[in-house]
């Protein structure tokens, strides 16, 4: 069964996307943010006790049988943040890095954004401790089924629905949906996002995070009196997220004056020509190398002359060492965690407005959303719906976000935390406490 489809161009094994190791502990790194908005909003005492725990922590065995012959037996984990406002919402992630902690950290992490878009999800984060590039196909199938089946009782379309993250992809997804629709003995295409097209998918998927990220960078100039036209941006990352913005932005009429990925970085003040690098890194794979523009380090496009910086790589890569240097009036965090806790406070003195990553990279999140309503309706959207359908929810999310930063005097991030806390605490209080 390991055959089939493997959708053209998506290679099975992604690479590394947030690898979120922030601090030592990432669970407390993350709740330091957390504590300042609740004080902030003087969240009740028993609400914040709530709020500071994960509803479930689910830890699996996964037996695998290797091709060569034996049985290796993975890790696996699967934590349910929140799901006072609906059903658990969160990737898994295949890495040799996965910690029980680094899995609580980012099932919060989801509980908030999907709060601050306003999308009736909580929170959930998966992952299995494994080295998928050591695995072949279909080793690979066997652990995503194993790991399904083991934690099969909270998965389902109402109680917990998970997507891609650090290296898994459609294909992983397809597995994970199949092997559920198995054990239900009927097909249930709600219980991933995600997933091809061809199976439930939602056109505009694929594109929403940078697509978001260009919406909300568009209301950041407005608020400025400025528009994307002329606006001079640099992009770290030139993936999924990194790469789309960038062509969006360009097609949009900014000026990309920078780029960077894992190989390096290209820097060309007049603008670079974004269908050109594309070009380029769909033969090359990276853009070392590109050959009309002059080459710098990774590192250099954080700081280069811009407008906008749009950090879209990794976590904590701005630090208090280079938040001084930064020349960017906006930043638009399209990775998670780029920003450490003693760089937000620096990027504040200087002005600089940051567009915080649990609004910013919200986009795709979104469109999960909409594919599970869209698997549960049975009634698929074109793309022009989808893509207006997010604008909507991004425009508006940037709008509440920034009014509750004003209102109370802080940082958009901490706004943006306070927001979502709120929303979160207002169903709790509604709902009351189920003794
Ligand atoms: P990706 O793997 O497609 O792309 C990552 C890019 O970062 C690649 O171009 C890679 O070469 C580059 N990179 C790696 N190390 C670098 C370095 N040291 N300097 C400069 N560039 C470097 O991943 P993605 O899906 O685009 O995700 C990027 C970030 O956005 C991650 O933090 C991810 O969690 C976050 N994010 C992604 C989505 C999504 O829908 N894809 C949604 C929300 C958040």
């Amino acid at each position: 069964m390991s055959t089939g489809f493997v959708p053209s161009r998506v290679p099975m094994i992604q690479p590394d996307k947030d690898r979120f190791l922030a601090e030592e502990n990432p669970f407390e790194s993350m709740m330091s943010r957390f504590d300042l908005a609740a004080q902030r909003l003087q969240l009740d005492p028993g609400l914040y006790k709530i709020l500071r725990h994960p509803e479930k922590q689910i830890i699996v065995s996964v037996p695998v049988q290797r091709d060569a012959g034996g049985v290796d037996v993975f890790t696996g984990y699967r934590v349910l943040y929140n799901t006072s406002r609906g059903p658990a919402k969160g990737g898994i992630r295949f890495d040799l890095a996965v910690t029980l902690d680094e899995v609580k950290a980012l099932a919060a992490w989801m509980t908030w954004k999907c709060a601050v878009v306003n999308i009736p999800f909580g929170g959930a984060k998966g992952g299995v401790v494994c080295d998928p590039s050591t695995l072949s196909p279909a080793e690979l199938e066997r652990l995503t089924r194993r790991y399904t089946a083991a934690i099969i009782e909270t998965l389902g379309p109402d109680s917990d629905v998970p997507a891609p993250d650090v290296n898994t992809n459609e294909r992983v997804m397809a597995w994970i949906m199949d092997t559920y629709s198995m054990h239900k003995r009927h097909t249930v295409t709600a219980v991933v996002t995600g997933k091809p097209v061809e199976m439930g998918g939602s056109l505009g998927r694929r594109e929403a995070t940078g697509r978001g990220c260009m919406l909300v960078i568009r209301e950041a100039l407005k608020q400025r009196g400025r528009s994307l036209a002329g606006a001079r941006v640099a992009v770290q990352g030139f993936g999924n997220v990194g790469s789309i913005a960038a062509r969006l932005l360009h097609e949009a009429g900014a000026t990309i004056v920078a780029v960077s990925d894992k190989s390096g970085g290209i820097w060309e003040p007049a603008g670079l020509d974004i269908a050109d690098v594309l070009r380029w890194t769909a033969e090359h794979q990276f853009v070392e190398g590109y050959p009309r523009a002059t080459a710098v380090a990774s590192d250099d496009v954080l700081t280069v002359d811009c407008d906008v910086l749009l950090p879209a790589a990794l976590e904590n890569v701005i630090t208090s060492k280079n938040a001084g240097s930064i020349r960017a009036r906006i930043i638009c965090e399209g990775a998670n965690g780029p920003t450490t806790a003693n760089a937000d406070r620096l990027l504040e003195e200087q002005g600089i407005f940051v567009i915080p990553d649990i609004l910013a990279n919200a986009g795709g999140v979104t469109v999960s959303y909409f594919e599970w309503v869209q698997d549960r309706g049975g009634y698929f959207w074109d793309e022009a719906t989808v893509n207006d359908r997010l604008e909507r929810i991004m425009v508006r999310s940037f709008e509440e976000v920034t009014a509750m930063a004003t209102r109370h005097g802080v940082s958009n991030r901490i706004g943006a935390y306070m927001l979502a806390i709120e929303r979160v605490a207002a169903v709790h209080r509604l709902r009351g406490l189920y003794a």
